[in-house]
C-alpha cells in the first residue's frame, strides 16, 4: 500500500487550486494526471524579470520591468484597433497597447494619473516605445516580487504558461519532506539538497545554468528516479535469484566433440564468454546472463556449447528465435554440428502441425530429444520438456519479458541466457535488465573483411544499377534493401514490389523477393535460392524489406544496397549492414539517400561509415536520438525517464545500481530506517510491483 505521506502527491492534477476540470484534462496530456506528475514537469527555459531600466535606457527586445505614472487611455473607434494606454517616467515614454481590450478592467487596474509596474517584452513600433499586453501589472509595492526570474514550461494547445506555471508552483506547494532515502555520507559528498529543497530549487531557476542536468537540485532527482529504477529491478532479480536453482557441470565429452568439428578456432571473446556462462551455470543460484555480440560475432556457437553442457548432465536445453527463418537457419546450423556430437536435435516452430508436431512433442517430452529449435511454438502449453536445463532466447528485444518467463517456467530452475545482435548500450542493458550480468563479443571472428560504406543520393539510382548489374555477371549476391516508408504495411509492400518488377526486367529470374507479409514457406524458399551458390536457377538478387535485418546468414553476398537510407535508424543501418562482410571476400555497402539529407540523418550516415564497431554504434545511437526512441522505447519495454537523461546521468545511473546492490545486501527486505525510505521512494516513481518482493509490506 502506498504510504499516506505520499497521498498529497498521488491526487488528480483537479485538485490543484486553479486547475479546473479542462485544464486538469489538458495538463494530464501534458505532465500525467496526478500532482506528482505535474511536479515532474520541469522547466525548459526562464524569463528574467529583474531588467528594471528607466524609459530612456530601456532596450527594445528586452524584457522589462518598468515603473510608470500612467497617463490618459485611448480607446479606438474601430474595436479592431488596440486600446492604448500612455505611461511615462522622467526619461521617456511609452504606449501600452492591448487588443480585444475590455476598458473597466484596464481602468481598474492601469488607472491614469497613478503609479504602476509593468513587466513585459519592450518593443519599438513606428520609433516609439511600447509593450504589448504587459505580462503582469501590479503596484509600487509589488515591484519587488515582479523583479524576479520566471520559469519557462513546455505547454500544449490550450494551456498558457500562466496557467501551467500556477499548476506547478501548487503541486509543488503540496509537496510533503519526505524521508531521506540518499545514503548520507553520498549526499553529503555530492552537496545534494534533500528531495523537497531539490524539487522547490529546479522550479525556481535564477539563471540558465540552473537549468542544466548537472545542477546539484537537478542530479539529485535524476539519482532518485535512477535508484528507484536500480532497486525495483534489483528486488525483481533478487526474488528470482534466490529460488533455488541447479548447478549444471558437464563432463565435456560433447563440448570436446563440437570444437573438433568446428572448421574454426573460437575467438578470445567466445571462448571467455563460453567460460563466464559456464560458471553461472555451475552455480546454485539461477543464471540470467545476457549475451551481446555485434550481427556475425558468433553467438550461436557459444549457446550451442552451453546447451551442450546442459546435456552433458543429462538435462536438455532450448534456443527460441524471434522468426521462422530464424529458428530454421539455426536448425540447419546446428544439425551438422549435434549430429557430430551424438545428440538429438529437433525443431518446433508455428509451422509444425498434426503428425510431425505431436512426434517432436513426444520427443520433448520424454527426453529423447536433447535440444530444441523454436520459434515462439515453444510457449505453448501444450510443450512440456522432460528435463529443460537451460533456455537460450536469441534476439531477445523482439520476445516481452513476459515470455522470457513462461519458457524459464518449463523446466525447475531453467538458467537463462539472453542473446542479442542489437549491441544495447550498457546504460540500456542496466535501466531493462538490472544488474543482470553481461558477456560481450568485442572480436570479429577472422579473416572478416571491412566493409567499404559509400552514401550516394538517390538521383544516382541508375549508375547503382548498373553497377549492381556488373557484379551480378562476376557472380557477387546482391542484397536490395527497401525501407518501410508507411504505417502502412500494403504500401511498403507495394514500393519494394515495383522495384522488384523492375529489376526483374532487367535482370531476370535470378532477381527474387521477400517480404514479412509472405507465406513462411515461399519466403524460406526465396532465401534458400539466394543461399544457394550462384547457379542456374538460383537467387542472386535479393530484394527485401526489412525481414532481412537479424540474424540471416549468407556469406556469399557482399552487396547491399539501401534505399532511403535516411529513414532507417542508425544501430538498424548496421544490423542490416552486417549481412554482408560475412565471407572473405570484400563488401560493399550503398547507401542511397534521399535529398537533402537532414542534420541527424547526415551525422548517422557519417558514424556508420566512419566504423563497424557495434557498441560504439549503440553509444551513438543514445546520444543521437535520446534513451526514448533507441529501440522504440514503448514496444520493447524499456523504461522512460521522466527527470534523469542517460545522455548526460549514466554515471549515476552505475552508482545508482551499486547503491541498489549494497541496499539489498545489508537490508533485503527493506525493513530497517533508510529502508522504510527507501519504500517510499519506490512508491514515489511507481514501482509498487516491485515492492510486493518485500516480504513485510
Ligand atoms: P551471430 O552472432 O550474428 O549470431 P553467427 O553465430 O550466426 O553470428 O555466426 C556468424 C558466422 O560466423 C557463422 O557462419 C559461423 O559459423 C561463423 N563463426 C562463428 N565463430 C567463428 C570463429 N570463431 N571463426 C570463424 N568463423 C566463425
Ligand atoms: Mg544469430
Amino acid at each position: 500500500m502506498r504510504p499516506e505521506i505520499l497521498f498529497p502527491l498521488f491526487a488528480l492534477a483537479g485538485v490543484l487550486p486553479g486547475v479546473g476540470p479542462r485544464t486538469a484534462k489538458l495538463l494530464e496530456g501534458l505532465t500525467g494526471p496526478h500532482v506528482v506528475d505535474v511536479c515532474w514537469h520541469l522547466p525548459v527555459g526562464l524569463i528574467d524579470r529583474r531588467y528594471a531600466p528607466p524609459l530612456g535606457a530601456a532596450e527594445p527586445g528586452r524584457i522589462a520591468t518598468l515603473t510608470l505614472q500612467i497617463g490618459p487611455h485611448a480607446a479606438p473607434h474601430n474595436p479592431r484597433q488596440p486600446y492604448r494606454i500612455h505611461g511615462n517616467d522622467e526619461t521617456g515614454e511609452i504606449e501600452l497597447v492591448f487588443f480585444h481590450a475590455r476598458p473597466d478592467y484596464l481602468n481598474k487596474v492601469l488607472p491614469e494619473g497613478e503609479v504602476r509596474v509593468v513587466s513585459g517584452r519592450v518593443e519599438i513600433f513606428g520609433g516609439r516605445l511600447q509593450m504589448t499586453h504587459p505580462d503582469h501589472i501590479g503596484k509600487l509595492e509589488d515591484l519587488d516580487s515582479l523583479k524576479t526570474v520566471e520559469p519557462v514550461y513546455g505547454l500544449t494547445g490550450g494551456l498558457t504558461l500562466k496557467t501551467v506555471s500556477k499548476a506547478v508552483h501548487a503541486a509543488v506547494a503540496r509537496a510533503p519532506d519526505l524521508p531521506e532515502w540518499l545514503d548520507p555520507a553520498y549526499q553529503t559528498r555530492e552537496g545534494w539538497p534533500s528531495w523537497h529543497a531539490a524539487l522547490t530549487a529546479v522550479h525556481a531557476p535564477q539563471s540558465g545554468a540552473d537549468l542544466e542536468p548537472t545542477t546539484p537540485a537537478r542530479q539529485r532527482l535524476a539519482y532518485d528516479e535512477l535508484l528507484a529504477n536500480q532497486l525495483a529491478l534489483a528486488l525483481v532479480r533478487h526474488h528470482q535469484t534466490a529460488q533455488r536453482g541447479r548447478a549444471i557441470s558437464g563432463d565435456g565429452h560433447l563440448r570436446e566433440k563440437i570444437l573438433a568439428a568446428l572448421p574454426f578456432d573460437l575467438t578470445g571473446s567466445q571462448r571467455q564468454a563460453v567460460e563466464e556462462i559456464l560458471a553461472d551455470m555451475a552455480q546454485p543460484a539461477r543464471m540470467l546472463r545476457l549475451l551481446q555480440g555485434d550481427v556475425g560475432s558468433g553467438k550461436t556457437v557459444v549457446a550451442l556449447l552451453a546447451m551442450l553442457a546442459a546435456v552433458e548432465t543429462g538435462a536438455q536445453a532450448a534456443i527460441m528465435a524471434p522468426t521462422e527463418i530464424l529458428a530454421r537457419q539455426h536448425y540447419k546450423t546446428i544439425a551438422p554440428l549435434a549430429e557430430a556430437a551424438g545428440v538429438t536435435l529437433v525443431l518446433l516452430t508455428g509451422r509444425d502441425k498434426g503428425k510431425a508436431r505431436v512426434a517432436v512433442l513426444s520427443q520433448l517430452e520424454s527426453g529423447e530429444a536433447h535440444l530444441v529449435v523454436g520459434t515462439h511454438a515453444l510457449f505453448q502449453e501444450d510443450v512440456a520438456f522432460h528435463n529443460l536445463a537451460l533456455a537460450v532466447i536469441d534476439e531477445q528485444h523482439r520476445f516481452g519479458v513476459h515470455q522470457r518467463l513462461t519458457l524459464s517456467k518449463k523446466g525447475q530452475a531453467v538458467d537463462v541466457l539472453v542473446m542479442t545482435a542489437t549491441p544495447i548500450p550498457r546504460t540500456l542493458v542496466l535501466t531493462s535488465y538490472g544488474d543482470m550480468e553481461v558477456s560481450r563479443l568485442t572480436e570479429k571472428p577472422a579473416g572478416r573483411q571491412p566493409i567499404d560504406t559509400r552514401a550516394l543520393p538517390l538521383e544516382r539510382l541508375g549508375e547503382v544499377t548498373d553497377g549492381v548489374g556488373r557484379a551480378l555477371s562476376e557472380g557477387t549476391k546482391v542484397y536490395w534493401v527497401c525501407p518501410l516508408v508507411t504505417d502502412s504495411e500494403v504500401l511498403d509492400l507495394a514500393a519494394a514490389e515495383a522495384r522488384h518488377a523492375e529489376l526483374k526486367a532487367r535482370f531476370g529470374e535470378r532477381v527474387g523477393l521477400v517480404h514479412g507479409r509472405m507465406a513462411g514457406r515461399d519466403r524460406d524458399a526465396v532465401m534458400a535460392g539466394f543461399a544457394e551458390g550462384s547457379a542456374k536457377g538460383s537467387i542472386d538478387l535479393l530484394v527485401a524489406t526489412t525481414v532481412i535485418e537479424v540474424g540471416v546468414d549468407v556469406p556469399q553476398a557482399t552487396i547491399m544496397v539501401i534505399e532511403h537510407a535516411e529513414r532507417f535508424g542508425l544501430a538498424q543501418l548496421h544490423q542490416l549492414r552486417g549481412r554482408i562482410g560475412r565471407g572473405a571476400e570484400k563488401s560493399t555497402c550503398l547507401l542511397l539517400y534521399l535529398n537533402p539529407l537532414g542534420e541527424t540523418a547526415r551525422a548517422r550516415i557519417r558514424i556508420l561509415r566512419e566504423t563497424d564497431d557495434g557498441f560504439r554504434i549503440a553509444e551513438e545511437d543514445l546520444h543521437l536520438r535520446g534513451a526514448g526512441e533507441l529501440l522504440g522505447t514503448r514496444q520493447s519495454g524499456f523504461p522512460e525517464f521522466r527527470l534523469a537523461d542517460l545522455a548526460v546521468h549514466s554515471d549515476l545511473l552505475a552508482t545508482a545500481r551499486d547503491d541498489a546492490r549494497l541496499i539489498l545486501a545489508r537490508d533485503a527486505d527493506l525493513a530497517g530506517p533508510r529502508g522504510q525510505a527507501l519504500r517510499v521512494l519506490l512508491y514515489l516513481f511507481a514501482r509498487d510491483a516491485a515492492v510486493r518482493y518485500l516480504r513485510s509490506g
